[in-house]
């Protein structure tokens, strides 16, 4: 398996390409990706439509192989979490269904360089950049799984977002291989409005975004000065504040995904970034960027001193920046019960 090409590497154009390189007709990728991308099928001797010499070929030299899903744990809400196995480590993915979407949180990386001082993974340290089969085929599994459990006929996934272990605009180079084949119509179809890169502001990462796939963007801010940035984001020395807001701005000015503007994500430590001057101060700074603000209860992890602010802290703060003329919403934990919710995923079974 090693020496084939994996076809969940390959987005459309370079299934094309892998396809004439072989010799076969162009027809043949639609007959293919219909069967791997709507059937979720990975045995060529079941694809019907495909002629023996084709399938032996294809078995020769391809394969369709996505990684392990090791472990499955069900949360209360309905929320599932997979550990999934990458070489000799693990990554996770998560399933979160809700009234009137379903939701799939991916993962980028095998941990995280960034080290971010209130997330789990940044504790974990780095182990590496997933391929863009490792991202897919964590799309591809959770699908079809959920597919499987479904008695309703219709039970496709609306939502993507990477907001699992890692930092996405770190792996660029599989990232937006991987976000063509999640919005293309012949494979996952799913709209770019509708799949959300978070980011912790890689400026690099967003002007190449910028440059080639438009999709919504989700800007882990997390503090509404630089001095507090700089204490609980490391990157924020790299990158600061007015630097990715700018980036931001000119991402916006060209996106048809953010039309309702940028999701600012901003993680509620107690002492740290929710006073009401840091409320304030927020509202000030991203006065000129349409954004929709995403206050986050900080989960609780062994190993840190940090702590939630209260919910009636998290409730005032969201008042002013409403007052604002804010949409702030907070965010509410999926799958705590199982570890499943932003910033626990730390890839242990
Ligand atoms: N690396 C990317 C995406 C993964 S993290 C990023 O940082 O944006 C997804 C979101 O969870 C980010 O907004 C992150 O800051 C937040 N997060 C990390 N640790 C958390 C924790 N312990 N509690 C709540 N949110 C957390
Ligand atoms: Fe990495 Fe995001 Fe965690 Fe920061 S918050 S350590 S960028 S995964």
């Amino acid at each position: 398996m090693i020496n084939k090409i994996n076809l969940l590497d390959l987005d459309k154009q370079q299934m094309y390409r892998f396809f004439l390189s072989i010799g076969e007709k162009q027809f043949r990728v639609n007959q293919i990706m219909n069967w791997i991308y709507k059937y979720y099928c990975n045995d060529f001797n079941k694809m019907t439509n495909l002629n023996l010499s084709l399938k032996k070929k294809l078995n020769d030299i391809a394969c369709i192989y996505s990684p392990k899903f090791l472990k499955e744990q069900i949360s209360l809400d309905g929320t599932i979490k997979w550990s999934v196995e990458i070489g000799n480590k693990l990554i996770e993915t998560i399933y979160i269904p809700e009234k009137k979407r379903s939701t799939i949180c991916v993962s980028s990386q095998i941990g995280c360089v960034l080290k971010c001082k209130f997330c789990s993974t940044g504790y974990q340290g780095f182990n590496g950049n997933l391929s863009i089969s490792e991202i897919i085929g964590q799309i591809w599994n959770a699908s079809r799984i959920i597919k499987n459990k479904s008695s309703k006929k219709n039970t496709s996934i609306t939502n993507i977002v990477f907001m699992g272990m890692g930092e996405p605009l770190l792996n660029i180079k599989n990232l937006i291989p991987a976000l063509k084949i999640i919005t293309d119509s012949s494979c996952f179809n799913i709209s770019k409005r509708r799949v959300t890169v978070s980011t912790s502001g890689i400026v690099s990462g967003l002007k190449i975004l910028r440059n080639t796939i438009d999709v919504n963007l989700a800007i882990s801010l997390h503090a509404s000065n630089d001095k507090i940035r700089n204490l609980i984001m490391p990157i924020n020395k790299k990158y600061s504040i007015e630097s990715i807001l700018s980036e931001v701005r000119k991402y916006l000015k060209t996106s048809k995904a953010n039309h309702g503007g940028v999701t600012i994500e901003y993680v509620m430590l107690k002492n740290i970034n929710d006073s009401l001057n840091n409320a304030k101060e927020l509202a000030v700074l991203l006065k000129n960027i349409p954004s929709k603000i995403n206050l986050i209860p900080w989960n609780h992890f062994i190993g840190t001193n940090y702590k939630s602010s209260s919910y009636n802290t998290i409730i005032n703060f969201s008042k002013i920046l409403k007052k604002q003329g804010f949409i702030t919403t907070i965010r509410k934990n999926r799958g705590e019960d199982i570890k499943a919710a932003c910033g626990q995923l730390v890839g242990k079974m």
